[in-house]
């Protein structure tokens, strides 16, 4: 999908916010959504969320839903440091299919990184459910 386009509230990530499909919740306010990643890059790859924006990016998402969702990112970032301790952090965000967008609901990436250890293929292997909710709660416990 181009930058062009319309929103379609049948995306994944609407679902999982309407509770039409599962997901290891970690966080959420009035605002954000936070959940891990199904197909982790690394071990607490986890997903923010706006929860009222019908923006498929950073380019279409309303400015006064922006700074809650990037404070939201601060937040869960900093509970996925407390929970597990990783040597970095890196955060993306992708627009548009060919830079890497495969879910056209604005979301941003947390991706804890440990010295040595490769980054996963985005859209890799699928992780266990269980894990996932250890995961979540795990970070879950830490978010101040
Ligand atoms: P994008 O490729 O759009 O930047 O990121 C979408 C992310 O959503 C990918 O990292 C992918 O692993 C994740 N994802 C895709 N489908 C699901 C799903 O059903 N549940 C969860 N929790 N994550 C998903």
């Amino acid at each position: 999908m181009s930058l062009d386009g319309t929103y379609d509230d049948g995306n994944i990530f609407a679902k999982i916010l309407r509770g039409e499909a599962p997901c290891a919740k970690v966080f959420e306010d009035g605002e954000v959504f936070a959940f891990m990643d199904v197909f982790p890059q690394a071990k607490g790859h986890t997903l923010v969320i706006p929860k009222h924006s019908t923006g498929r990016n950073l380019l279409e998402v309303e400015p006064q839903a922006l700074t809650p969702l990037i404070l939201g990112v601060q937040r869960v970032t900093r509970a996925v440091r407390a929970a597990l301790n990783p040597d970095g952090i890196m955060v993306s965000q992708f627009n548009g299919a060919t830079a890497g967008q495969t879910v056209f609901h604005l979301h941003f990436h947390i991706i804890p990184r440990w010295e040595g250890v490769a980054l996963g293929r985005h859209g890799g292997g699928m992780a266990d459910p269980a894990e996932l909710k250890t995961l979540a709660e795990q970070i879950a416990a830490k978010i101040s």
